[in-house]
């Protein structure tokens, strides 16, 4: 689409009235924010005024996670109260063993050694118990950290597929595989959560434990235990980093191997089988040496696990005439080891095995999702335009760097006021310039202004663009034709009246009426969406064949009345008859614009003479 007026163009086709010096004042100094034509995000954000996802800031996971915890002190208290109960064993087992072996069974006192057999099973029943609490009040931190996950998720998949109509978007498939990868986050934050929490509670128990028994015994123990704890933690930034590498060799294998399965016709018919073959054979060797990387890796926890967990166990043994010297009984030295083994090797190993498969997964997992979003969009300044006049200057689009352009070197002015159809074959960019006009689209070069505001900083609420496929929410009537504006229900029953909309509403069941927008027709959704914009302070609403279910007497009515409601309307025609109607028709052809009155152009136009003589109206019912 270029400007070329061409010998036979109207006298006054472009740039009739030229930029206004003289700006009317503000006529609309509504300041609420919705995105024209894009009516994915909820209500409240519409009305908060925030860019469709621009609320959700992108965080690293570290940030995410101390976050989401911060804010749920009591469920974590929850969580901690629990923990006490059911880490309650790894106090008591060793007090018990050694009790149990020195009061009971060795002082001849069986009763008293079976009591204190009993006190510790009665201990792990109760622990059981707590068990179970612990499993459903971190259930209650996880799901709220994946709904937050999944908001991240959608916002910013949002923030893309408002960014630009160029680019195609993450499309259904991206999000669903992004939904896969918020579940997997939440799975092993789940399990982070309980490993991590179960070993802090198992720690302090034993500590606590010893300390009562023979604090000596600590000096065998801990050291160990420590330096293995220490190894295992400073190993695991590594078994992320292979994990992570791991995967996405994995990834790249399956990638290569499903493109040569799907195309193995073509590659036999190219004579590509060597080149496919090396590329997949790559694949393999990288993911096979990711798996070597990642074996190395893991084999430092098992050397963790053995220092950490085994270690203590022949210390103590080894440092037993010691204990006995400081006046333990060999009872005691048996309760240590209960401690040793029962619970300080077993927490050690849960803490390796669960922050080693789940914290890896869940670093990945974050990290993966984290990535994927697309930045935060930059808050714009917005302005109110100082009028309803629309100028394009010098304006070029195109969809890609190396594609035509759409639309090319185009000037237009549209007076305040005007009422502009815009006509021209199927693909010739009327849709594509409808966009640019309501600041959708940027443009690459040139300025679209609205009442002097250029189109990408004007106050969304200044302009509408309702596109054919009319967007209705589930809701009641009223809350879809008020989603713009705050209106009384005297003025929405006037503009339904104005509409011819009233059958839609006695068919609805009332303006309080639940809708199932699934239920209604095209049409039906088109007259919904059409109220919402005459309901709308926008001063210049942009109708993009929004019309085109409607039969042509409603359509009629429908264009009489958006015209007469005051401001600037541009109507993208489905039919002949809206240009008939339109104080001005912009004809777009794909090679040239040209602007004129219906009569004008029917005179001095060919092409528009030609589609005149072509077209028969359609009998009005
Ligand atoms: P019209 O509304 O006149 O039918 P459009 O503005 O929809 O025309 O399209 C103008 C041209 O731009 C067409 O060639 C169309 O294929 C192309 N086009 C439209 N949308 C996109 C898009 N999102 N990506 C790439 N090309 C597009």
């Amino acid at each position: 689409m270029s400007r070329d007026p061409g010998p036979g163009a109207p006298h006054h086709e472009l740039d009739e009235d030229g930029p206004r010096a003289d700006r009317p004042g503000t006529e609309d100094g509504d300041p609420r924010v919705s995105q024209p034509g894009i009516e994915a995000d909820g209500p409240r954000a519409r009305r908060r005024g925030t860019d469709a996802g621009g609320d959700w800031p992108v965080i690293g996971p570290g940030a995410l996670l101390y976050g989401t915890l911060r804010r749920r002190p009591a469920r974590l208290l929850r969580i901690a109260g629990w923990s006490v109960v059911e880490a309650a064993p790894a106090f008591v087992i060793g007090l018990a063993v050694a009790r149990a072996i020195e009061d009971g069974f060795a002082a001849g006192r069986p009763a008293t050694g079976l009591a204190w057999l009993a006190l510790l099973g009665g201990t792990w029943l109760v622990a059981a118990v707590g068990a179970r609490q612990v499993i459903l009040a971190v259930a209650a931190v996880a799901e709220p950290f994946r709904d937050e996950l999944l908001g991240h998720v959608v916002a910013g998949a949002m923030r893309r597929a408002t960014a630009s109509f160029r680019s195609a978007g993450p499309g259904s498939a991206a999000v669903a595989r992004a939904n896969l990868q918020v579940e997997l986050a939440r799975d092993s934050f789940a399990a982070v959560v309980t490993v991590v929490r179960s070993f802090l509670f198992t720690l302090v128990g034993v500590v606590l434990g010893m300390l009562t028994l023979v604090p000596e015994a600590l000096v065998l123990a801990l050291p160990p235990f420590a330096v293995g704890l220490a190894l295992f933690l400073l190993s695991l930034p590594a078994l992320a980093r292979r994990q992570r590498e791991f995967l996405l060799a994995d990834e790249r294998t399956a990638e290569a191997l499903s493109s040569m399965a799907g195309g193995l016709r073509d590659i036999a018919a190219c004579g590509a089988e060597d080149t496919v073959g090396n590329g997949t054979e790559r694949a393999v060797a990288a993911q096979a040496a990711a798996a070597r990387r990642l074996a190395r890796v893991t084999a430092v926890r098992t050397a963790a696990l053995a220092v950490g967990a085994g270690l203590p166990v022949l210390l103590v043994l080894a440092g037993t005439p010691w204990l006995l010297s400081t006046g333990a009984g060999a009872g005691t030295v048996v309760g240590v080891l209960a401690y040793v083994t029962q619970s300080l090797g077993p927490a050690l190993g849960g803490l390796v095995e669960g922050l080693g498969v789940s914290g890896v997964a869940l670093v990945t997992s974050l990290g993966r999702i984290l990535r994927s979003l697309p930045p935060a969009v930059p808050v714009i300044a917005r302005a109110v335009p100082q009028g309803d006049d629309l100028s394009l200057r010098a304006v070029t689009f195109a969809y890609g760097p190396h594609a035509e352009p759409v639309v090319d070197r185009l000037d237009l002015v549209v007076p305040a006021g005007d009422h502009l159809a815009i006509v021209g074959p199927s693909g010739a960019g009327k849709s594509t310039l409808a966009a640019l006009i309501t600041g959708v689209l940027p443009p690459d070069a040139g300025e679209i202004r609205l009442g002097g505001v250029l189109a990408g900083e004007v106050v969304p609420a200044a302009r509408v663009l309702i596109p054919q496929e009319a967007y209705v929410f589930r809701g009641t009537l009223a809350e879809n034709f008020g989603f713009l504006a705050d209106v009384p229900q005297a003025d929405m029953a006037a503009a339904v009246r104005a509409l011819g909309a009233g059958e839609l509403v006695t068919r609805c069941g009332g303006y309080q009426a639940e809708i199932d927008p699934a239920a209604l027709s095209a049409g039906q959704r088109q007259l919904v969406a059409l109220v919402r914009a005459y309901l709308a302070p926008a001063r210049m609403v942009v109708l993009d064949e929004a019309t085109c279910h409607l039969d042509p007497a409603a359509e009629e009515r429908v264009e009489r009345a958006f015209a007469s409601r005051g401001g600037t309307l541009i109507v993208v025609a489905h039919r002949l008859s809206s240009a008939v109607r339109a104080r001005h028709v912009l004809l777009v052809d794909g090679t040239r614009v040209l602007k004129g009155t219906h009569d004008e152009l029917v005179r001095a136009v060919p092409l528009y003479a030609d589609l005149v003589g072509h077209w028969q109206p359609e009998p009005v019912s």
